[in-house]
């Protein structure tokens, strides 16, 4: 009957998921609850200009402080958080909490908000920027937001209409993790990004025989062409420092300078002895 039925849809059900899938089912709800309970935090990497060593601008990366696993890397619960639409929300939180924060930081440091291909499509997100704008009173060219091309991938069109939505608002628009995705130079001739963030796996390789350093070489004179800066991502060897800035890289970003770090520790480093060395021009690798 009926109920023989069911019970033999459940078990079927138990034994064919397997225990990654369970693992991923418990996170899923974890997270749910995370939003709403506040463990979790945005906190903040510097970027530094390779020029005058000062800090441009700060990346916002989400922190999960889980009860107990500890901190819970964004790289396992943002395609999470993507494929059960947890992103909208989430995006939406990263991005008012960033502004807010960005708007006690001196007047020369941005702050750049990770956006996700899914927070695209949901049609809101000009209005979701314009709104958080608002709310905090950061001024819109203090705002840049890093998209990766898989935004541009799929729904080409609709994509462009929403950049060009913020655009209009003010904002800089960054291409994140360049050099990974498909056919990358073409997306660098569809729309006039403001920044190329050079994917980390090129500045690994800098130093070695490969061919990381012609195609850094390359990126940095397509965007100097058309008035786009780039970054480096993963920063971690005054070598690579270096290197960088032989090729005319504009800023970097990464652990020779400083990880992410919490809220407050960026606000301390920004208005410090420190970061008004930065702010007065000094190297921000000079100990005092
Ligand atoms: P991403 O946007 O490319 O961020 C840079 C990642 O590189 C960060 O990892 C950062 O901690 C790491 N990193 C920076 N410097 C170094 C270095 O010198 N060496 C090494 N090994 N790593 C370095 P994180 O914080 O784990 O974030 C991973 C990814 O998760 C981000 O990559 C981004 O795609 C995503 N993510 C983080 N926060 C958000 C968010 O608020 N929204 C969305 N949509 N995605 C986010
Ligand atoms: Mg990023
Ligand atoms: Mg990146
Ligand atoms: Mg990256």
């Amino acid at each position: 009957g009926a109920k023989g039925d069911g019970r033999r849809t459940y078990r079927f059900f138990e034994t064919g998921m397997d225990a990654r899938a369970k693992a991923r089912r418990s996170l899923e709800l974890e997270l749910r609850q995370a939003i709403s309970d506040g463990s979790l935090e945005a906190w903040y990497q510097p970027v530094v200009n390779l020029e005058d060593n000062k800090v441009s601008s700060c990346e916002a990366l989400l922190r999960w402080r889980h009860p107990e696993r500890g901190m819970i890397s964004p790289a396992e619960f943002i395609p999470i958080a993507e494929e059960t639409g947890l992103i909208n929300q989430l995006g939406h939180w990263v991005l008012n909490t960033a502004c807010a924060e960005a708007a006690n930081w001196p007047d020369e440091v941005r702050v750049a908000v990770n956006v996700s291909p899914v927070q695209f499509r949901s049609q809101t997100l000009a209005l979701n920027v314009a709104a958080a704008l608002a709310a905090s009173g950061l001024a819109a060219g203090r705002l840049e937001l890093e998209i990766t091309e898989a935004v541009l991938i799929r729904d080409d069109e609709a994509a462009l209409e929403v950049l060009h939505q913020l655009r209009k608002l003010g904002v800089r628009i960054a291409l994140d993790d360049f050099g990974t995705g498909y056919s990358s130079l073409s997306y660098l001739l569809r729309f006039p990004f403001d920044k190329i963030k050079i994917d980390r796996s090129f500045i690994r390789d800098l130093a070695g025989a490969g061919a990381s350093s012609s195609i850094v070489q390359a990126v940095v004179n397509i965007a100097a062409a058309s008035d786009m800066t780039t970054t480096a991502e993963g920063v971690e060897t005054e070598q690579q420092r270096n290197l960088l800035h032989i090729l005319g890289c504009t800023e970097m970003q990464g652990f020779l300078f400083s990880p992410a770090i919490p809220a407050a520790e960026i606000r301390r480093l920004l208005l410090s002895p420190r970061g008004k060395a930065v702010s007065a021009g000094h190297s921000v690798f000079e100990r005092s």
